[in-house]
């Protein structure tokens, strides 16, 4: 067996594809300019940041006016959750969320929560991670001021019904805010089918740079700006505009939506052979997530009798990065929330494995993996007292 270098991590990040690596280069050197300056220099920067607005404008069927450029996802998270929650504490101080967000969103939360006076409430899902709508409706109450639910999940790909908990978030009068980071590249952004009033979006996770991200903020819908100085951004997130990336994410963003349904359809086959291929060669291991609503390059699992960590260090040694829905890498050895929340018991949440596929990987990277993973896996279990005391 020849060793390979495979990355199946592209719900961590992705790389930057060339042609957009191509559009944002004239920007660090002869473009340079200042996008607020007068000058020829600075309104040549100004007008690749508009066209750049109206291009993700299209994509998401919302006008120019509605994109707010920020920094990251994180930073699209925190600017639609305290700055709807922050403006709106003279109507009510209850949020309605997930037990299944990004820390981006779910730590935001309980910082409101916890110095701020506000009142949270986490809805469960099922054991596909699933959010019902019947109990996002249940849980408003006259004082609920914002609903933050995300479109897909980063850890296990299953994709929630955002349009319906819009309906009804529209229905009671509420803004209803998705976490779309995992969504970009690969679902549909329509925000009006969606039924959005404010939608994040992180470049990196479409092949664009890191560090630039988008929040859609429906006309009509306020929120106090969490930045604040000059008036970028009609006043809502201030701060230079970061122009190579912008042009950067908008460009990437159009490759990914033009290109979705024949690079889903692709990732969709590959993903399947992957998790059948591991479901039937190690015994003892679960697919997490939904079946078939979850993101075309998600395939993760459980995997008994092992820890997340080992089979990553193992998986490492043979040239292919992956991830774990732990947080083991963080010092904490808690296991993921998301799988908690699934119900998932934690020594089983402990060997979870995450595989995301992408633009690089083929099959012969899939049968690659199928090749060296089955006896990773076993090697592990081999040492472990829990296995033995098991077979
Ligand atoms: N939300 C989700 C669902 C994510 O997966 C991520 C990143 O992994 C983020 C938010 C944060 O995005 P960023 O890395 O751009 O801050």
């Amino acid at each position: 067996m020849t060793k390979r270098t495979v990355y199946m991590d592209h719900a961590a990040t992705t790389p930057v594809d060339p042609r957009v690596m191509e559009a944002m280069l004239p920007y660090f050197t002869e473009r340079y300019g200042n996008a607020s300056s007068v000058y020829r220099l600075g309104q040549e920067a100004r007008k690749a940041i508009d066209g750049a607005r109206a291009d993700v404008a299209q994509i998401l069927n919302c006008t120019p006016r509605e994109i707010i450029f920020t920094s990251c996802g994180s930073e699209s998270d925190n600017l639609a959750i305290r700055g709807i929650a922050f403006l709106n504490q003279g109507k009510g101080n209850h949020i309605i969320t997930s037990s299944i967000e990004h820390h981006a969103v779910g730590h935001t939360c309980e910082q409101l929560e916890k110095h701020f006076g506000f009142q949270v409430t986490y809805l469960p899902v099922d054991k596909y991670g699933r959010v019902d709508p019947a109990d996002v409706e249940k849980a408003i109450t006259d004082k609920t001021i914002l609903i933050t639910i995300m479109y897909a999940n980063n850890e296990v790909g299953t994709i929630e019904p955002i349009a319906q908990i819009g309906e009804i978030a529209r229905a009671h009068k509420i803004p209803f805010h998705t976490d779309a980071v995992q969504a970009g590249g690969a679902l549909d952004l329509d925000v009006e089918a969606l039924n959005v009033d404010l939608l994040s979006l992180s470049a990196h996770k479409f092949y664009g740079p890191k560090g630039v991200g988008v929040l859609y903020l429906r006309r009509g819908v306020r929120l106090l700006p969490t930045q604040t100085g000059g008036a970028h951004e009609l006043n809502r997130r201030a701060g230079t505009e970061n122009v190579a990336g912008i042009v950067g994410l908008a460009t990437a963003l159009k490759l990914a939506q033009e290109h979705r349904e024949e690079n889903n359809r692709r990732l969709i086959a590959l993903r399947d052979r992957l998790i059948e291929g591991i479901l039937s060669s190690i015994p003892d291991t679960q697919l997490t997530g939904h079946p078939k609503e979850r993101l075309p390059n998600n395939a993760s699992f459980t995997i008994n009798y092992v820890e997340g960590e080992g089979m990553l260090l193992g998986l490492d040694m043979m040239g292919i990065a992956a991830s774990s829905g732990s947080a083991c890498t963080s010092a904490s050895l808690e296991p993921s929330h998301v799988l908690l929340a699934m119900g998932i018991p934690p020594e089983v949440a402990h060997g979870s494995l995450r595989l995301t596929l992408g633009h690089e990987n083929g099959g012969e990277d899939v049968d690659y993996l199928l090749e060296v993973l089955p006896g990773i896996v076993e090697r592990l279990r081999s040492m472990s007292p829990l296995y033995t005391a098991a077979s």
